[in-house]
């Protein structure tokens, strides 16, 4: 098959199985260039095929030589179409960390469910007897509720009052206004019931009394705060109320945890171009805003830098990670930096489709954008019939 990117709105239909196992393979060079860090050794990331979860399961297998059991939904190839990213980059961390002696197995199927997670504590007891890290990376547009069977979808919208700023065409460079109609109660009832922390709670729950978690596990799943001008659309919006959530549970976690010397943690991570932030309306322009000014005051990170630092210099460190006042640790503290935000927001009010190419990195945003699907690599050659099968 001669595999090239088929793009629908924000999403790619297609991806490449050696530009993805590239993409991973960047990943564990960068991490196997930096220090080695006393880590965990026995993990099991959900969520683990794609972006912050992938690039957990790497910093994790290669910065700290830890065993990973990786969770994920994703799609393996048939005879008309590809694989999913994710599945690539699950094929391509698998071989790589078994030539490096790293032990790696991988669960696909439906996280939300009773079944993969009785599948997971099976493969734990088989392989591992217990882990000592659960790093918790869903990014999920659905949910089917374990117990009830109710099907819940999350939607990206403000509350309270209607929506209108700048977003772009990140195909088309088109800047323009977009109105968002303001959440039903309803719709932030199933936005939280998707992306909100009851599943985490679920599996921390499901992992001990199955007696998988070992003596001083810690456990970490990732929030997103962001500037003002992304507040109606995100933190003050559906998605942050699953994120208050998710920030909640994480202190209820933590609670349930001390009777094995354990810890729950959130993180709040940077603002990256992945597959489920390139859904979000108005977050790819300020994305790609970010970047350019990032990149100009050399702070700028990726999945994998975010989540080395998190690991090397919050989570596993002699002292607990320093937290917010509201108990989250924050790795988008470079992001969030005074002089990086005012320089984003004087872009912010200048910005339109002419001069999009000039003051942002919209450039760079559409090249991973295609570089999650494993298209753009130098040394691919896109124009050869490939192979799209790949056996986990
Ligand atoms: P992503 O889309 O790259 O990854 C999502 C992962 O979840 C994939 O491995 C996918 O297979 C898995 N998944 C989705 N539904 C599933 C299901 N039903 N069962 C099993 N696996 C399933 O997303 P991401 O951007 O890396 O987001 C991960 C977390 O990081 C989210 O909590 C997100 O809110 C948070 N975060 C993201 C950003 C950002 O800018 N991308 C910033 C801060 C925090």
């Amino acid at each position: 098959m001669i595999i090239q990117p088929k793009i629908r709105g924000f999403i790619c239909t297609t991806a490449h199985p050696e530009g993805c196992a590239r993409a991973v393979q960047d990943q564990i060079d960068w991490v196997k260039a930096q220090a080695p860090f006393d880590g965990p050794k026995k993990v099991l990331v959900i969520g683990s095929s794609t972006g912050y979860g992938l690039a957990s399961r790497i910093a994790a297998s290669f910065g700290a030589g830890a065993a990973t059991l990786g969770v994920f939904f994703e799609r393996p190839a048939d005879k008309k179409r590809t694989a999913s990213a994710g599945w690539y980059n699950t094929v391509g961390f698998e071989n790589a960390a078994r030539a490096a002696g790293h032990y790696a197995r991988s669960i696909n199927g439906d996280a939300f469910s009773d079944e993969i997670k009785a599948q997971t504590i099976a493969a734990i007891k088989e392989d591992l007897q217990q882990v000592d890290l659960v790093v918790y990376s869903l990014a999920s547009p659905r949910r089917t509720h374990p117990k009830t069977g109710e099907s819940f979808s999350s939607v990206l919208k403000p509350i309270g009052d209607s929506y209108t700023s700048k977003t772009v065409n990140v195909q088309t460079g088109e800047v323009s206004d977009i109105s968002i109609e303001t959440a039903s109660e309803e719709e932030i009832a199933h936005t939280t019931a998707v992306m909100g922390g009851e599943d985490w709670e679920m599996w921390i729950h499901a992992l001990d009394e199955a007696g998988v978690l070992a003596e001083g596990v810690r456990t970490v799943a990732y929030t997103y705060i962001g500037p003002e001008l992304t507040h109606p659309v995100y933190r003050d919006g559906t998605i942050g109320r699953a994120k208050n959530h998710l920030e909640q549970t994480g202190l209820t976690l933590n609670e349930y945890l001390q009777n094995k010397n354990g810890s729950a943690h959130v993180s709040t991570n940077k603002a990256m171009v992945t597959q489920s932030s390139a859904a979000i309306p108005v977050v790819p322009l300020y994305i790609s805003l970010l970047y350019k000014i990032m990149k100009e005051k050399d702070c700028h990170e990726n999945c994998i830098q975010q989540m080395y630092r998190l690991f090397a210099d919050r989570l596993y460190t002699d002292a607990p990670p320093a937290t917010d006042d509201q108990g989250r640790i924050r790795i988008d503290d470079w992001e969030m930096r005074e002089d990086v935000q005012a320089a984003v927001a004087a872009l912010w009010s200048s910005v339109n489709t002419e001069t999009l190419e000039a003051v942002s990195d919209i450039t760079s945003y559409r090249e991973e954008f295609l570089g999650l699907f494993g298209f753009g690599f130098d040394g691919i050659d896109y124009e050869v019939d490939v192979n799209p099968d790949r056996p986990l």
